[in-house]
């Protein structure tokens, strides 16, 4: 069995082995201790290789998905290794034979299918970046709804999408796999690095066209040499994990570069779109805007909120689809209901391909498909989008019937144990299921008719797996039953501690019956099962259109409900540079300050434009106020409309936005081991080279990580670069009040502030956003608020105080204003406190201008050096 073990493990590097040993899957040697670690289960020993003990865990079969799923998530692949024979059959082959056994899937975490091991309402999306020669291109594949898709991708656009994507698990060539496994590790996704072969474009193409059974790819479009090889090695590698049972792949689509609103990995961060910045899908903009009614809803609407369009004829549809919905809300009401009672038909019919589904799943597509026909029915006279679906969900009567004939009304899970054909269906298997139950009752009438033989009233007849059926008496009667004339009929199979039990030829005849006619009717199940299978596969292309359609239909319906109950309003889009939101408001905070019971949100107009050209608002104003709640409703509310819903505004006149920032000052990265100042530039430095003027930019606190000099004039200047070079509209917070004078000087910069009252010594936020400068920031109010010690607050007010005359009397720096500051003191008896600034050594002022993020180890040595010259 080892020497089985060690070839299988083998042939099957990088992989945890899951062997199968009866109700067990067993793991060895090293597996099993990484396993037992981070299954916290218990490692034990089993014999000896090479001399050492053998190191062992395992988990039993019934429970393995739920290990499965954490081994997957802690970053481990598995391989299944099952029993391919009964274990008697090997027995026939000598008594030292070993069972049969191989790999049958290999499960990693973008080749997921089992419910259990996916989020219903999340894309699980494996990915292959390819590259061949000059061009390269990016495929896409959720085996799970059978989704395909593929783009040309220029390898520095890699990141953004796979941002965009959220893969699970990327795959690369192993040639180039030191250059993507920065930027893959850094998405969240599993790379796995595949050998050339994987990749090769010729052979992918050949792949392809026996995958979906055609001459030429030319009929699903036009691919260049990356784009096939990019899909050629998801193929291989889904036959390689699946073993050659592949999935059920739609042709491939291709999505053009142009075709969605450009979003960074930065910006969805910062924006918060498909998770909040804790991590979670709570408090992101897709769980406060999710009305959907269907995993596949859900799944669609996650996609528009990633990927927001383009395309004006394409957004116009969409959005007439809600207007159509949200004035018909009776319909609405209705067609969410029958929603409601769609099952994941993409993932039902995904598990059917792949061998891995069980009656539940047909009955999965006849409710889902049932419901369809009543959709489609209530959609007469809709708008084009929904017309088209409602199109897509009719023209199967023929399968829902066969179902609706040939299945139970609730099967079972497993196809396994029978049970899942109607009666009436199949005439032999109502025979093969009669005569099982008849002999069933047999049987119990038998037990009446041995007592009456016997006289022992306390005869039973009873069944377990090893005896089958069987008599029992208990030992008091023993004598009288193995003695003639009862012997003749009773014959003894086993005496235990209270008990002796016999058969009879009629008892033994009558469980025969019972075993053929029950295996005969598992048998016709099966085909039955097989049979209903084929059916469904053979519809997979318009099932899946179906699915498609019910997708579209329940999202045009959540948008409806949401724009219905949160009073948001059509936007007008089109082709010009307008950005013009009256009485926005931001959904997320909006919800959350519904939840805390706090005050109503305020909602805020937002224009920026000047004479039809972008313009550029500077928005300052106390922390706390508002600032980025209002810069990133802007955002989200470009973005919202784009993805086709109406928006949290009164009005939204929006110019279509190509792509969309958002930066926030020095956001901590310390993960990535940059400095956060760095980060903030390197981002800040991506928007000043790409931005255009079809581009929304939104810069929060720029300059925030450095020194106030510094910052100033880095804010400054980007502020012209976006007004002069880039020439796109842009929202620009900042605490560096100097800069409202840039919109005396740059014609289309115009000042906002978030308006605060001052009252009896406490700011009261307004969240109004007014046109004009701020007067002062009320730094130190807001910190009082805060929870800072009083004796701090009034300390800082008197060197606030100092600070604003001395520069009101010509610019005293302030260093030296400090300087004559009486000293610190919280009462009369506090030792006197340190003087703050001293003057600057040489090393300090060394210090201050070394960049380590620029030095490489051996120049950080150096200036190490250096240092201790200087002291
Ligand atoms: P700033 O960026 O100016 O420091 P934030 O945008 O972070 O301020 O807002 C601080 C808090 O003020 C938010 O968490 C929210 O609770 C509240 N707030 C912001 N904008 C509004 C608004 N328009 N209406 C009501 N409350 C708001």
């Amino acid at each position: 069995m080892m020497a089985q073990y060690l070839e299988i493990k083998a042939q099957n590097p990088g992989a945890l082995l899951f062997y199968r040993m009866g109700d067990f899957y067993e793991m060895f040697f090293d597996d099993a201790v990484a396993a037992a670690e981070a299954l916290d289960i218990a490692l034990t020993k089993r014999g000896f290789h090479l001399g050492e003990p053998i190191a062992m865990c395992g988990v039993p079969v019934h429970a393995a998905e739920g290990y499965l799923l954490t081994l997957i998530r802690k970053g481990f692949r598995v391989a299944i290794a099952e029993q391919l024979e009964d274990p008697a059959e090997a027995k026939k082959r000598g008594s030292k034979s070993v069972v049969r056994r191989d790999v049958v899937r290999l499960v990693t975490p973008g080749t997921l299918t089992e419910d259990a091991l996916l989020e219903a309402r999340r894309h699980n999306f494996l990915c292959a970046f390819a590259e061949v020669r000059e061009e390269s291109a990016l495929a896409w594949a959720d085996i799970s709804t059978g989704e395909l898709r593929v783009m040309s991708c220029p390898p520095a656009r890699l990141g953004p999408e796979l941002a965009r994507l959220a893969p699970r698990e990327v795959l690369v060539s192993e040639a180039r796999e030191a250059e993507w496994a920065g930027i893959v590790t850094e998405s969240g996704a599993a790379l796995t690095r595949l050998s050339r072969g994987s990749f090769d474009s010729v052979s992918a193409e050949k792949r392809l066209c026996a995958l979906f059974d055609v001459g030429t790819l030319e009929g699903f479009g036009r691919f260049d040499r990356a784009e096939l090889s990019a899909m050629g090695a998801l193929v291989d590698y889904l036959d390689l994990t699946q073993r050659g049972k592949l999935p059920l792949l739609r042709p491939p689509v291709k999505e053009a570069p142009g075709g969605s609103m450009q979003i960074d990995a930065a910006t969805r961060r910062n924006l918060e779109l498909t998770q909040a910045l804790s991590g979670g899908r709570d408090g992101s903009l897709l769980a406060a805007v999710d009305r959907t009614v269907t995993a596949a809803g859900a799944r669609l609407l996650e996609r528009r909120i990633s990927s927001p369009s383009r395309d004006l004829a394409v957004i116009h549809s969409r959005l007439e689809s809600v207007r159509f919905l949200l004035e018909q809300s009776l319909l609405r009401t209705e067609l969410r209901d029958a929603l409601r009672r769609v099952p994941d038909m993409d993932r039902a019919l995904s598990r059917l391909a792949l061998d891995r589904g069980g009656p539940r799943d047909l009955a999965a597509i006849r409710a889902g498909l049932t419901q369809a026909v009543s959709i489609a029915a209530r959609l007469d006279g809709a708008p084009v989008l929904l017309d088209d679906a409602a199109r897509a969900l009719v023209g199967h009567e023929a399968l829902v019937d066969l179902l609706d004939q040939a299945l139970v009304a609730e099967p079972p899970l497993l196809a396994r144990d029978g049970g899942f054909i109607a009666p009436g269906f199949d005439g032999e298997l109502d025979q093969a299921r009669r005569l099982r139950d008849e002999g069933r009752g047999v049987i119990a009438a038998m037990q009446a008719d041995f007592i009456a033989q016997t006289g022992i009233q306390s005869l039973k007849i009873k069944h377990n797996n090893v005896l089958g059926y069987f008599i029992e008496t208990t030992s008091t009667h023993a004598e009288k039953m193995l003695s003639p004339p009862l012997s003749e009929t009773f014959i003894h199979r086993q005496t235990t501690a209270g008990q002796v039990r016999f058969t009879t030829v009629e008892l033994s005849e009558m469980e025969t019956r019972i075993l053929n006619a029950g295996n005969h009717a598992l048998e016709i199940e099966k085909r039955h099962f097989e049979a209903l299978r084929a059916a469904v596969l053979t519809a997979s292309g318009t099932v899946g259109g179906a699915a498609r359609g019910l997708a579209e239909i329940d999202l045009a319906a959540a948008w409806a409900d949401l724009a219905a109950d949160e009073g948001w309003s059509e936007p007008v889009v089109d082709e010009s540079r307008a950005f013009l939101v009256e009485g926005g408001r931001h959904p997320v905070v909006e919800r959350a300050l519904r939840r805390q019971g706090a005050g109503p949100f305020v909602a805020n107009d937002c224009a920026l434009t000047h004479g039809g050209t972008p313009a550029i608002w500077l928005l300052t104003g106390p922390n706390m106020a508002g600032k980025s709640t209002f810069l990133r409703q802007n955002a989200l509310i470009a973005l919202l409309a784009q993805a086709g819903s109406f928006v949290p505004a009164t009005r939204a006149h929006l110019g279509l936005v190509s792509q969309l920032f958002s930066r926030v000052g020095a956001a901590d990265d310390l993960a990535r081991g940059r400095s956060t100042f760095m980060v903030e530039m390197v981002e800040t430095a991506a928007i000043l080279n790409q931005a255009d003027d079809r581009s929304l930019v939104i810069l929060d606190e720029i300059g925030r990580g450095t020194a106030t000099y510094d910052g100033l004039s880095i804010a400054w200047a980007t502020m012209e670069h976006l007004h002069g070079q880039n020439r796109c509209r842009a929202l620009f917070a900042t605490h560096y009040h100097e800069m409202t004078a840039l919109s005396g000087k740059l014609d289309g910069v115009e000042n906002a502030t978030v308006a605060v009252k001052e009252w009896e010594g406490e700011v009261i936020f307004l969240h109004e956003v007014r046109k004009g400068a701020a007067d002062r920031s009320y730094g130190v109010q807001v910190a009082r608020l805060a929870g800072l010690p009083a004796a701090v607050v009034d300390r800082a007010k008197v060197v606030l105080e100092a600070l604003e005359s001395g520069e009101r009397q010509g610019g005293a720096r302030p260093k030296a204003l400090i300087d004559d500051l009486p000293l610190f003191s919280v009462t009369s008896s506090a030792p006197p406190a340190p003087r703050v600034v001293a003057k600057e050594s040489a090393v300090e002022a060394r210090l201050r201008d070394a960049h380590p993020d620029e030095m490489t180890p051996m120049e950080a040595l150096r200036f190490v050096y250096e240092l201790k010259d200087l002291l």
